[in-house]
């Protein structure tokens, strides 16, 4: 059959892990890069990829059939979005979670009016977290459903450190708390807060002379930030810091339990441990394009989101294919 012809909006981490989760998948090919930035100014990680900009993808309609948008969800979505729903069918990580009624109505209007199909907060979470929440609510009606991040690094937790004075550099992770899940998996649905759910940990690199006891207390004792959490703090060298905290990971659980009968507690987890946040996300992108084609293919226009979308519009086999080898 015909490829799936993909094009990429932004090109940032996400935009990155689109050009290379195509590669894994025979039935697309990229079509290019569009950036707003001066596209000799863009290195792709294909030699061959080509950039071009943002203002040339009206002439593309007819080139690409979904444009896979990688712009930040706070500034770039918003108004990138409804622009480009209106010239073709999309795919977008948007994961303000408020907002995301507010978004939908924003990318419904031009699609519907265009035929195009505007699938919007893909990802994990929104995305495959939303699924299995959708899924263990559906089948435990009587329950509790319990997410759970990390271990994660975290932007605004990592910028925060750094503001203290005395340190140089720094990482912040996010993990489950080992005694939260272990509670939650045990069936007796325990009410937790969110200081509870997740421990903090950090990798400071100090400035010359600062003093390690006092960025460490400033650190465990931020209003907001840390201070209702249990944080350690680690110090280490700037080599360190450079070679064993440069990557983005993340992940984490989405977990159900309920009582079928008083006797019987049902669990149901799902669990998510990556290496590459926006690599794994942009992989979750390139597949519901291939639903999103399909979806428009059937005249399914205007916004949907994965939670509207049946599983076998993800997978590159034939519904036969999938009832031989699935089932
Ligand atoms: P980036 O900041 O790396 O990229 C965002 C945009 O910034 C790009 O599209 C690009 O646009 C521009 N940009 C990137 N690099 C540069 C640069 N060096 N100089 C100038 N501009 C640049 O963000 P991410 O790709 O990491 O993340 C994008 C969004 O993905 C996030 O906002 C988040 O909302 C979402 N996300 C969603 C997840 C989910 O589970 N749903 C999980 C992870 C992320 P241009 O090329 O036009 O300049």
């Amino acid at each position: 059959s015909e490829h799936i012809r993909i094009g990429i909006a932004g090109y940032g981490n996400l935009g990155r892990g689109v050009e290379a989760a195509i590669d894994k998948n025979p039935d697309m090919t990229l079509v290019g890069v569009f950036t707003r930035r001066d596209p000799a100014q863009v290195t792709t990680l294909g030699a061959d990829t080509v950039v071009r900009t943002m203002t040339e993808l009206p002439s593309f309609t007819d080139e690409i059939d979904v444009l896979i948008l990688c712009g930040g969800s706070k500034d770039d979505l918003p108004v990138q979005g409804p622009e480009l729903a209106a010239l073709f069918t999309t795919v977008d990580s948007f994961d303000t979670h408020a907002r995301v009624p507010e978004y939908f109505a924003a990318m419904d209007a031009p699609a519907t009016a265009a035929g195009t199909t505007a699938m919007i907060s893909v990802g994990w979470d929104p995305g495959l977290f939303s699924i299995n929440r959708l899924y263990s609510e559906a089948l435990l009606p009587d329950g509790d459903t319990y997410t759970f991040w990390g271990r994660g690094l975290s932007q605004g937790h990592s910028d925060a450190v750094r503001r203290v004075p005395g340190v140089a550099g720094a990482a912040q992770y996010t993990l489950p708390s080992d005694t939260a899940i272990d509670a939650v998996r045990s069936g007796s649905r325990p009410v937790l807060a969110t200081n509870q759910k997740h421990t903090r940990e950090c990798f400071v690199v100090l400035e010359d002379g600062a003093d390690a006891a006092a960025v460490e207390q400033a650190i465990v004792t931020m209003p907001h930030y840390f201070d209702e959490y249990d944080t350690t703090v680690h110090f280490i060298s700037a080599e360190e810091l450079a070679r064993d905290h440069s990557a983005m990971p993340h992940g984490g659980f989405v977990i159900r339990s309920g009582n079928t009968s008083t006797e019987a507690s049902q669990t149901i987890e799902y669990r998510l441990a990556l290496d590459s946040n926006p690599e794994f996300t942009a992989s979750v992108l390139v597949t519901y394009a291939r639903a999103a084609h399909r979806l428009n293919q059937q005249g399914r226009t205007g916004a949907v989101t994965v939670l509207d979308v049946a599983p076998a519009l993800l997978s590159p086999k034939t519904p036969a294919a999938l009832r031989a080898e699935l089932l």
